[in-house]
């Protein structure tokens, strides 16, 4: 008999899948690393299952410890599962920008959803950086896990994701193309790259009124750089510890529109269904089409699944009143002809 021992063990070894439509003013081949296979439809997943782990190796997390995080849902969802089969508590801290689907889904599957509002500095003590902290303090047995600092998040990316995208490409990939928001995905996955291939170019994918762009290409943290966007998942306010510019060569900025339709397109083109952020990563490619050779190959990797979008990017209504679907665009499948 063939079974996983729980559903912990189905994490990790996602498809990689070549994109035929979307990409075809590109000659390279582009391949698509798509995590939404995971169990909890994330490439979170992952990193949930890694920090834990090394939590309770160094005794951080004790048994029946209460987990606590400030999530935009993914990250919650893969702490959630390992909760779950490990019998911890969740308690996860959530911006108001993010979707009511993450948030019921966070619900769904035991978890105590904490709302903070979105549009408050980070040192403000409503924002979930501050209300992540201070429950951490004040709940016992508790361990709080600090995603956008704690190592073992790009580290789970260093020994998996990393691999798994250079094995699967026979180690012919040249460009890896990543959206960044903690930074985990693209250091592990960059770290790993560059020491197998050096030449291997690393490209992070940035939002309107983000700081990492002007930061990597300044060293200068500009606060006139932040602004409340759309885009869910990428983009910070912040610098995080996980972010190693150094094995970064260059950031592109997708805006808000542009990451939703290509969100769409994505879907109608490819048949793959993927959230906000695999828009923006999918359009930051072609932004950088003058970069490939027809001999490259490019993967791009897609974070999370479409589903948990359903009332925002993938209807109609949030998208007109938002300006994302223009007038001669009446439903989704006219945004294939545009
Ligand atoms: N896309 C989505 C949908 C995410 O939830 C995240 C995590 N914030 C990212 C991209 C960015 O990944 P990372 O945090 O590893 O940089």
């Amino acid at each position: 008999m063939q079974y996983a021992k729980n559903i912990l063990e189905t994490i990790g070894n996602t498809p990689l899948v070549k994109l035929n439509r979307i990409t075809k003013e590109i000659e390279a081949l582009v391949l698509a690393k798509v995590e939404t296979f995971n169990p909890g439809n994330s490439l979170k997943d992952r990193m949930a299952v890694k920090m834990i782990e090394d939590a309770e190796a160094d005794g951080r997390l004790k048994p029946g410890g209460t987990i606590i995080e400030g999530t935009s849902g993914n990250t919650g969802m893969g702490l959630a599962l390992v909760a779950i089969v490990r019998g911890y508590k969740l308690i996860c801290v959530i911006s108001d920008k993010q979707s009511k689907e993450k948030m019921d889904v966070l619900r769904a599957l035991g978890a105590e959803v904490v709302v903070c509002p979105t549009n408050v500095e980070p040192d403000d003590p409503r924002s979930y950086y501050s209300v992540s902290k201070r429950l951490a303090t004040e709940t016992p047995n508790s361990w709080y896990v600090n995603q956008y600092d704690n190592p073992s998040n790009a580290l789970a990316h260093y020994e998996q994701t990393g691999p798994e995208i250079w094995e699967q490409t026979n180690g012919k990939i040249t460009h890896f193309i990543v959206g960044v928001g903690t930074g985990g995905t693209i250091s592990g996955v960059g770290k790993f790259l560059k020491e197998k291939n050096p030449n291997i170019k690393i490209w992070g994918i940035d939002t309107y009124g983000s700081v990492f762009k002007k930061y990597h290409e300044t060293g200068i943290f500009d606060e006139n750089e932040i602004y409340p966007y759309i885009t869910e998942g990428i983009g910070e306010d912040i610098l995080p510890k996980n972010v190693n510019f150094d094995i970064i060569d260059g950031f592109t900025k997708v805006t808000d529109k542009d990451a939703a339709v290509f969100t769409r397109k994505l879907a109608l083109e490819e048949g793959i269904f993927c959230g906000n952020s695999a828009g923006a990563a999918i359009k930051g490619l072609l932004q950088l089409k003058e970069h490939f050779k027809p001999e490259d190959v490019v993967v791009v990797l897609f974070h999370d699944h479409g589903s948990r979008y359903v009332g925002k990017i993938f209807n109609d209504d949030w998208m007109r009143e938002r300006g994302f679907l223009e007038e001669n665009i009446t439903k989704a499948a006219d945004l294939i002809k545009n």
